[in-house]
């Protein structure tokens, strides 16, 4: 037995097609559903930095990166909670959830 040959996977291996390979189809697939139950989510954008305000997204909503999404009942019980929630102009989630737009208008 040759040191330091114990346990490594043999070098010649390429994981760019391995995991092609190996996960074209299902992780396709999962992906998908993601999608699907990230779009009936809402997520919370914290602010940054100084009079910035949290921002209320739609799951799918491109413009920030959640780490947790919101159910709609959670969503809805956090924009009652916190009067300085935004809402985001570009996905406008007070629609499904079926409140008034912030801010009148
Ligand atoms: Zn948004």
């Amino acid at each position: 037995m040759r040191p330091g040959a114990s346990s490594r996977p043999p070098s010649t291996l390429s994981w760019p097609s391995v995991t092609a390979a190996v996960g074209a189809g299902g992780r396709r697939d999962r992906r998908r559903r993601d999608a699907a139950r990230i779009a009936q989510m809402w997520k919370v954008q914290p602010k940054r930095v100084g009079p910035e305000r949290p921002l209320l997204h739609r799951g799918d909503c491109g413009l920030c990166k959640a780490a947790g999404y919101l159910s709609k009942d959670e969503a809805l019980l956090t924009a009652e909670q916190f009067t300085e929630l935004q809402m985001c102009d570009i996905c406008q989630p007070w629609g499904v959830l079926g409140i008034p737009k912030p801010g009148g208008a």
